[in-house]
């Protein structure tokens, strides 16, 4: 489903991505963890084409991302075209940027009847099923300032979701929650897996990476250090790096 070869990406002179190689097979959870300042959000940023690539391959579900290609040539896709790339991949951010002025029925209705051109009420239908999905029937008509974060989160969470994706990007969804709340937002998360969807989680979530995840990958400083299976990676860590950060998390 997604597809990273040799991936480099640069701000200026800082090279933040020094070469990333990984693979995302259909259904899998796929879980990325390291230190602050690695890469893990810019090269979640790529995989959506909201951060441009300076070198290397992205594929998302075979298509190259944000470019098409001819004989060696790459051009970029028009925005039109990556538009239509980004609305199969759903994000989930830290911070949950909600619409404040729309209540949580209106947040989910809003990209399929703006971007699908959906009738409300087949937007409202199917934006009511969500809200239950994710526990939340009964705070359709809620502004986002009369829900907490955990309930505003997972309002994020079908608000992606209501765009039918086949791809859903997570950037650390729950690292801005007090703790009592991220359990729920977890649970969320673990049902959409269950259901097959295909995900990448950026998470400090140990946990959620043992029990959840299909593969585990340690980033430090734009490289992929280690991979693997979640549950041999966080037991029994192969390089230095990887071990002195599960040190301090675990
Ligand atoms: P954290 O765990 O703190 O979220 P991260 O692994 O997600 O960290 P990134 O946000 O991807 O790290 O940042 C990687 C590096 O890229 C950092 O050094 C950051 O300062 C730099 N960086 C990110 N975005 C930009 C930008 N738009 N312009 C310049 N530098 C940037
Ligand atoms: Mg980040």
């Amino acid at each position: 489903m997604v597809k990273a070869e040799g991936v480099h990406k640069s701000f200026g002179a800082v090279q933040v991505l020094k070469g990333i190689d990984l693979e995302v097979a259909p259904r899998e959870v796929f879980c990325l963890i390291g230190p602050s300042g690695s890469g893990k959000s810019t090269f979640l940023r790529c995989i959506n084409h909201l951060e441009k690539i300076n070198g290397g391959r992205l594929y998302v579900d075979g298509e190259l991302v944000g470019y098409r290609q001819q004989g060696n040539k790459l051009y970029e896709l028009k925005d039109r075209e990556v538009a239509a790339q980004r609305r199969d991949i759903g994000m989930v951010f830290q911070r949950f940027n909600l619409f404040p002025h729309m209540t949580a029925v209106e947040n989910v209705m809003e990209a399929p009847v703006q971007v699908k051109r959906e009738t409300k009420s087949v937007a409202r239908e199917r934006a009511l099923k969500l809200l239950d999905r994710v526990g939340l029937a009964d705070k359709a008509g809620n502004y986002p300032s009369q829900l907490s974060g955990g309930q505003q989160q997972r309002v994020a969470i079908a608000r992606a979701l209501a765009m039918e994706p086949k791809l859903m990007l997570f950037d650390e969804p729950t690292s801005a929650l007090d703790p009592e709340l991220v359990g729920d937002v977890l649970d969320v998360m673990r049902d959409l897996a269950e259901e097959g969807m295909t995900m990448v989680v950026v998470t400090h979530e140990m946990g959620f990476a043992r029990e959840v995840g299909d593969s585990l990958v340690f980033m430090d400083n734009g490289v992929v250090v280690e991979s693997g299976d979640p549950r041999e990676v966080l037991t029994n860590p192969q390089h230095e790096r990887t071990k002195s950060f599960l040190s301090k998390v675990l």
